[in-house]
């Protein structure tokens, strides 16, 4: 239902959770956050908790056993489809490798037979979730060579329905990518950060510099700057505007 991802020199965790309340009034049944840890080697740790139910819950949780420090992160609050709320069922969801996570709004229509054929060669699916399905594929596609994007791409292009996906790997640890279909997401364009989100309402106190995401197309987040692409790699142009509106949330 409500999702955010930031890269850049804060804290993650913070920019999301704070994104995540500014998403509530949206109505959500479960929240979990992802963080990539900071840290010297090319391949950080990635880390992941999510609770059903309000976000207080996950906010306990987090509180209970912080995660480690790191600066690019995601968040979601779920409205479940396909599982029920639980904190199984919540976002996050992990390839078998627990390298790749990914959350994800909408709708995979044909997940059914993704989960069959993943499963017939030998991934372990976890929950109900149409969703978890995309971290699996994001995790053979990887196997087969060139960046989280690309897998994005490829993944993108076998799926049927409506879906805002966001993913972080952690062999990529300066990108978040994102893509959507039929469900909303924006950039946020900050200066040495940047921020995704399905409403501008969840980065607005830190940029007011948005660009709103075309049909199927793919972006590339990093600290540095921010890529867009068509499901099949080719540049995508990008308008950025100002949003001058009060966002009240
Ligand atoms: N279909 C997904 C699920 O049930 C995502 C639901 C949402 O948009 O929050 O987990």
């Amino acid at each position: 239902c409500g999702i955010v991802g930031y890269v850049g020199t804060r804290p993650a965790l913070d920019v999301v959770v704070e994104g995540l309340a500014r998403l509530e009034y949206r109505g959500y049944d479960s929240a979990g956050v992802a963080v990539l840890a900071d840290g010297g080697s090319d391949e950080r740790e990635l880390v992941t908790a999510k609770r059903a139910g309000k976000l207080v819950n996950l906010r306990n949780a987090l509180d209970e056993t912080p995660p480690p420090a790191g600066t690019l992160g995601m968040g979601h609050t779920r409205w479940a489809t396909h599982g029920a709320p639980n904190d199984r069922n919540a976002h996050p969801h992990l390839d078998c490798s627990g390298k790749v996570a990914v959350i994800h709004n909408g709708i995979i229509e044909n997940f059914a037979a993704l989960r069959a054929e993943l499963e017939e060669n030998g991934h372990k699916l976890v929950s109900d979730t149409d969703t978890e399905a995309v971290a699996h594929l994001l995790e053979d596609e990887l196997r087969g060579g060139g960046t989280l994007a690309d897998a994005m791409r490829r993944v993108c292009g076998r799926l049927e329905g409506a879906f805002t996906l966001v993913a972080v790997h952690t062999g990529d640890p300066d990108l978040v990518v994102g893509a959507r279909r039929n469900s909303p997401l924006v950039v946020g364009v900050g200066d040495g950060e940047n921020f995704l989100a399905s409403d501008v309402a969840a980065f607005i106190a830190h940029t007011r510099d948005a660009i709103e995401l075309g049909q199927d197309q793919v972006v590339e987040l990093r600290a540095s700057g921010v890529t867009v692409t068509d499901f099949e790699g080719r540049p995508a142009e990008v308008k950025e505007y100002h949003v001058d509106w009060d966002v009240s949330a």
